[in-house]
């Protein structure tokens, strides 16, 4: 049976291209978007002039959708998921910005009201790679720091995949604490802290979304580095989670645990 999509923040950059991956698959169909600012017909969009485009979420009516694919912002994110899953819409969230207290309180809702989705802070395979890889290689290299570069349009810092990376690397280090006497002379300038793991965030015009993981030992050094150069990149992603969507019976976190 063909499963209904909304998509929120359809005008967006991501929006616009899971508009066309939807558009592509045969057991999908786009029958909404949500985004504040809606100026034109769906056809305008890429989408079919019968899709019913909302400027508010609490227009959208209970079960609307099966699925709601969420590229919105930091701002929104909770409040849309939360409204999905007590709406019995089923969430694929790429979303970044979600605290873990937040992550947390969603999960509840989703086993409360008997519905899975999926939150993934990259959908990129490079990235997903990028973080197993880090999480083998503290175990042996507790000494590391993290540096992401995004387009300077990127809301949040740092980037859920950089703090994906802090969290899964924190799980498998040993307690550890790098360059412990230090003193910064130019405040923050040794970047944002997760449990003892340096965060650098960089914005700049032409970057799309990479990561860069950096572990020094004695006398070596191992570098391990992902670049998203189109955001194309991460639809193979939401492709999958889409054909997973149905088998998962509660709110899963990062595609990995999908794949
Ligand atoms: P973008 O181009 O700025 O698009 C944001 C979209 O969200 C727009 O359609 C915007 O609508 C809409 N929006 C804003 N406020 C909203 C609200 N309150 N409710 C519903 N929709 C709202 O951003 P983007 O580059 O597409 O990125 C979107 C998000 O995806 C970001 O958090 C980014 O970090 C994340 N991302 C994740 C991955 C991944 O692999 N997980 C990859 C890339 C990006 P208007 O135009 O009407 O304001």
């Amino acid at each position: 049976m063909t499963k209904k999509v909304l998509i929120a923040g359809f005008t967006g950059a991501m929006g616009q291209k899971v508009i066309k991956l939807v558009n592509s698959l045969d057991d999908f169909e786009i029958v909404g978007g949500l985004s504040p600012e809606i100026k034109y017909e769906p056809k305008e969009y890429g989408l079919s002039n019968e899709v019913k485009l909302f400027n508010q979420r609490d227009a959208i009516p209970d079960q609307f959708a099966d699925i709601w694919i969420d590229f919105t912002t930091p701002s929104a994110v909770y409040e849309n998921v939360k409204y999905a899953l007590t709406h019995h819409i089923a969430p694929i969230v790429g979303t970044t910005g979600l605290t873990d207290r937040q992550e947390d309180e969603l999960s509840l809702i989703s086993k409360k009201e008997k519905i899975g989705g999926l939150i993934a802070p990259n959908f990129g395979m490079s990235a997903v790679l990028l973080m197993k890889f880090a999480k083998e290689a503290a175990k042996y290299f507790p000494d590391v720091e993290i540096i992401e570069m995004h387009h300077a349009d990127k809301k949040d810092a740092p980037s859920g995949t950089a703090l994906a990376t802090a969290k899964m690397i924190a799980q498998n280090r040993p307690p550890h604490q790098s360059a412990p006497d230090e003193v910064e002379t130019l405040s923050n300038v040794r970047g944002g802290d997760y449990q003892g793991i340096k965060i650098h965030s960089i914005r700049l015009p032409g970057y799309v979304a990479h990561e860069q993981v950096m572990f020094g030992g004695t006398g070596e050094a191992l570098t391990l580095r992902q670049d998203s150069f189109d955001r194309q990149s991460f639809m193979n992603g939401v492709k999958v989670a889409l054909e997973k969507i149905d088998t998962l019976h509660e709110l899963v976190i990062g595609l990995e645990n999908i794949l």
